[in-house]
């Protein structure tokens, strides 16, 4: 049924957010008899299309987050759940009503779920936002191949820098990763790989100090723990140093904890009546994809119970 911005339809659930717990979350409440309707801004299946090889989804080992993603979206489509592309901008409580303003449209519902997930952090250097896609890349797996033998730079020391620089090793010329610690935080095994890897330099205990080249990468300035300062001679720098909850549109709606976590235990449940929130986004101690699917599926019982 098409949406209009002067009447629109009152779901009894509107989804924010299609990765693996949004996905997830429309079809129970699809199957527990809901009227849904989920709303994504850009590509369905969230972070995880970031990765080549899924280790730890059940079933389905090494599967692709591309082809993992699109299976349960097919799964979503055979449901008949309604899907629409549109960025989200503001959520109004309204009494028994939510309204979600959108940047083409305006949705209602009686219950929302927040799936939001997470967006890459940034290095905060001068020129790194203007030089996105002209060597500046949050995507190994989407970017990586346009860096064929030349070098690169992959910045972090957790599992998605060491898995991006492990990926690139194939195809750039060099690979340097940079890290702030003289330790990995990511999978020892992982490192260990690296470390067989002739064209991989590893700069530890060192950060980006500076982005060099006004309308392409054309290096990267790093200093030491010493202060020393180190050019190393890349086309491309990988930026992989964790993630942060993309809340902000939702600070006056429900309660985030300092690091802009929407606070909700296990039941998904916010400080907002109506408003539960499911995946990355929420607080919690483990964030992985069986997590983000269980509270898919935690957050539509709520919800359900809460819809009476
Ligand atoms: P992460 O584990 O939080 O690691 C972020 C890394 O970036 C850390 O090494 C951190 O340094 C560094 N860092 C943070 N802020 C920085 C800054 N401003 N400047 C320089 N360095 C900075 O993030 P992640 O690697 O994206 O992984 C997130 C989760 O996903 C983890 O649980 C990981 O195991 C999981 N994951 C799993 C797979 C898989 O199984 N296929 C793949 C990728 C990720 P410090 O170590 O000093 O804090």
């Amino acid at each position: 049924m098409p949406q209009t911005s002067s009447t629109p339809d009152t779901y009894d659930i509107i989804i924010i957010g299609a990765g693996i717990a949004g996905m997830t979350a429309a079809i129970y409440a699809k199957r527990a008899g809901k009227s849904v309707l989920i709303l994504e801004e850009k590509m369905y299946g969230g972070q995880i299309i970031q990765t080549t090889k899924i280790a730890n989804w059940p079933g389905d080992p090494g599967i692709s987050g591309v082809d993992l993603s699109q299976k349960i979206y097919h799964q979503m489509n055979n449901l008949g759940i309604k899907f629409e592309y549109d960025k989200v901008l503001e959520v109004k409580n309204e009494d028994t009503t939510k309204r979600i303003i959108c940047e083409d449209d305006e949705y209602q519902a009686r219950a929302i779920i927040i799936a939001v997930g997470s967006v890459d952090r940034m290095l905060g250097l001068p020129r790194e936002q203007a030089l996105v896609g002209r060597g500046i890349s949050y995507c190994a797996t989407c970017d990586g191949a346009f860096y064929r033998n030349k070098p690169v730079a992959v910045i972090g020391g957790g599992n998605t820098a060491l898995y991006d620089a492990l990926y690139l090793a194939d195809i750039a010329s060099k690979v340097y990763i940079v890290h702030r610690r003289n330790q990995f935080r990511g999978d020892k095994y992982l490192s260990d790989l690296l470390h067989t890897r002739p064209n991989v330099e590893f700069v530890m205990e060192s950060t980006p100090s500076e982005i060099l080249g006004d309308k392409k990468v054309e290096g990267l300035m790093v200093e030491n723990s010493s202060g020393n300062l180190q050019t190393l001679n890349v086309a491309g720098i990988f930026v992989a140093i964790g993630r942060t909850p993309a809340t902000a549109i939702f600070k006056n709606l429900v309660k985030l904890d300092d690091a802009g976590y929407i606070v909700a235990g296990e039941d998904c449940v916010t400080s907002a009546p109506g408003v539960f929130v499911a995946g990355d986004c929420r607080t919690k101690s483990v964030r992985q994809l069986v997590t983000a699917a269980a509270d898919g599926a935690v957050a539509v019982s709520e919800a359900v119970k809460f819809l009476g």
